[in-house]
């Protein structure tokens, strides 16, 4: 039988370049993870794709998966729902796979308390420093200023608690961010064997 994979939980602000860091990840095969696509109600911005990035569903839907249980943990992010689907992790990480979820903290903080440590390994990306976070925001354009400074002030919320995770990486240089959580997370694999 395949031996229970880790469930991975990568935090980090809107714009700290979670997304990016985890695709590079996601390129070494050695690791075999698995990437769990959320559902959202937010609309699809563009270059977004159904099923890949998130499955976009309307509030009436993801309503009647909260209440059917589908979630492993779900959360309010800026007036959109946002929620990890039960079902597939757990079949994943039965299936040996190890599953990489990004989440906000909200969502990390509830799986912390369900989860078992042993199987579970938390990381924060921290941006190199504020100004940074703030450019790389705005420099998206996918979303109204109004938008961008919600995202901003959540930022200032969540930065406060990386030190909750096992570990923070400070996204400075791309290269060198994913070589790092690489590290960790063959380190931590190796302890699982
Ligand atoms: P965005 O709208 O920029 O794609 O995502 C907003 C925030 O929600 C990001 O911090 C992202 O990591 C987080 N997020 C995405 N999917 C989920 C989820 O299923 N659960 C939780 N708790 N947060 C999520």
């Amino acid at each position: 039988m395949a031996k229970h994979g880790l469930l991975i939980v990568i935090s980090g602000p809107s714009g700290v370049g979670k997304g990016t860091v985890r695709e590079r990840l996601m390129d070494d095969k050695s690791l075999n993870l698995v990437y769990s696509v959320s559902y959202t109600t937010r609309e699809m911005r563009p270059g977004e794709v159904d099923g890949v990035d998130y499955r976009f569903v309307d509030d009436a839907t993801f309503a009647s998966m909260v209440k059917s249980g589908g979630f492993l943990e779900h959360t309010n992010f800026v007036k959109h729902n946002y929620g990890t689907p039960k079902k597939e992790v757990f079949e994943a990480l039965e299936q040996g796979k190890n599953v990489i979820l990004e989440i906000e903290v909200n969502g990390a903080h509830e799986i912390m308390k369900k989860c078992s440590r042993e199987n579970l390994l938390t990381v924060f990306i921290l941006p190199p420093d504020r100004k940074t976070l703030e450019e790389r925001l705005a420099g998206r354009e996918t979303e109204d200023p109004a938008v961008i400074a919600a995202r901003l002030a959540k930022a200032k919320r969540e930065l406060a608690l990386a030190k909750d995770y096992d570990y923070e990486i400070v996204n400075d240089d791309l290269d060198t961010a994913v070589k790092t959580l690489r590290g960790i997370i063959a380190e931590r694999l190796a302890k699982l064997q």
